[in-house]
């Protein structure tokens, strides 16, 4: 993620925060702070706002609860990766957001019973967490705040159920059997003991949207803005892992060599071509973008597009050349890379195209296009 800054690591995974966990950390802070709401059937109060305290020190209370529930969110991640690690997948880094933590992980083992232990780890965290704390507030407390002078221990206890109540939602929340939270992986890697892995996610998919969809449903008749937004959340979270799945499952194994356009068939123009000749080229070879090359076997100096020609106003376009347009930045991959790196590449390049090279000569290109079709065709 842009904007995040690396804050150390845990066993070698580097935790990052992104600027706008300092928003919500804020936001928590304050809601810490002001608030006294009291859960009369569970006997705990969230908040320090009725305590017979300083505003100072509502304000420090509420800080060291956010940082401690914050830490639990980021244990919550890390229960995930030491299982995915355990496995063999890699861990990027862990990063905590403003809508709390994701672990950036290489590929997942496509195993249903290892799917399902990774995406468990971390609501049984939570879970685990959560209860842990209330038993301690139960045996402890519970706090009444009507003492004339509020205690250190009450504080400790309100921090107690603070940490425990949260953690038990945000345990109930991943659970939820939709993408992209943790429940939609178990539900998926249950599915798919008994079907492909494709079939499993569009089932997945399914029951998360429908999900989403009934929560959107009762978010607007009983006006209630968050359930909405996390309905929103939910569609389409679920409609892109069904994508992204359908992607990385087809184009297993293919490599750029697979699907590229190779070298004879490839259509490359000479630097000094006017874009009108260029603009004729591409009505007959139906192509919108082309490598720019002296010779067919010669160096490619960059690539131009129909988008770079209609930069160029048409009456100009009989006078300039392909070189002076022309993006000289060649972006390429080697021939035995995984296709799916090479669509990765493309979408955080936002390009359409890249060269494939092998031994430094230019041996294909490959489109989106081409992966696209890749991916309907198999
Ligand atoms: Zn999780």
């Amino acid at each position: 993620m842009k904007w995040s800054y690396r804050i150390g690591s845990i066993r070698g995974i580097p935790i990052k925060l992104h600027f706008s966990f300092l928003i919500i950390l804020l936001i928590f802070i304050w809601i810490f702070a002001v608030n006294d709401i009291r859960i009369k059937t569970l006997g705990i109060i969230i908040g320090f706002g009725g305590m017979n305290i300083s505003t100072w020190l509502k304000y420090l209370l509420g800080a060291i609860a956010s940082v401690l529930f914050f830490s639990t969110i980021l244990f919550h991640e890390l229960s995930h990766s030491f299982v995915a690690r355990h496995y063999g997948t890699k861990i990027r880094s862990i990063t905590l957001f403003v809508l709390g933590g994701v672990a950036q992980m290489e590929a997942i083992p496509r195993d249903p019973g290892k799917e399902a232990k990774i995406s468990a780890a971390g609501p049984a965290f939570s879970m685990g967490i959560g209860i842990i704390s209330y038993v301690i507030y139960y045996i402890f407390g519970p706090v009444s705040l009507t003492a004339p002078v509020a205690t250190f221990k009450d504080a400790t206890l309100l921090v107690v159920s603070i940490i425990a109540f949260y953690n038990v939602l945000l345990g109930l929340f991943n659970l939820i059997p939709a993408f992209p939270m943790d429940g939609g992986r178990i539900l998926r890697a249950l599915f798919a003991t008994r079907m492909s892995y494709i079939e499993a996610t569009k089932r997945a998919v399914a029951v998360g949207e429908s999900f989403a969809f009934a929560l959107g449903i009762f978010g607007l008749l009983t006006l209630n803005v968050f359930l909405l937004f996390i309905a929103i959340f939910i569609y389409f979270g679920a409609s892109a892992e069904e994508k992204a799945t359908i992607i990385s499952v087809t184009l297993e194994g293919v490599k750029a060599r697979d699907v590229m356009t190779a070298v004879p068939n490839v259509v490359s123009v000479p630097p000094d071509m006017t874009l009108n000749q260029l603009v004729d080229v591409m009505f007959r070879t139906k192509h919108i973008g082309y490598p720019v090359q002296e010779e067919q076997s010669s160096p490619v100096l960059g690539v131009i597009t129909f988008g770079d020609v209609r930069q160029i106003p048409a009456s100009k376009r009989d006078t300039t050349r392909v070189e002076e347009v022309m993006n000289r930045e060649v972006i390429s991959i080697g021939a035995d890379t995984d296709a799916s790196d090479a669509l990765k590449l493309m979408s955080s390049k936002n390009i359409g195209r890249l060269i494939v090279m092998e031994d430094g000569q230019m041996v294909g290109i490959i489109s989106r296009t081409d992966l696209m079709r890749a991916v309907q065709f198999r």
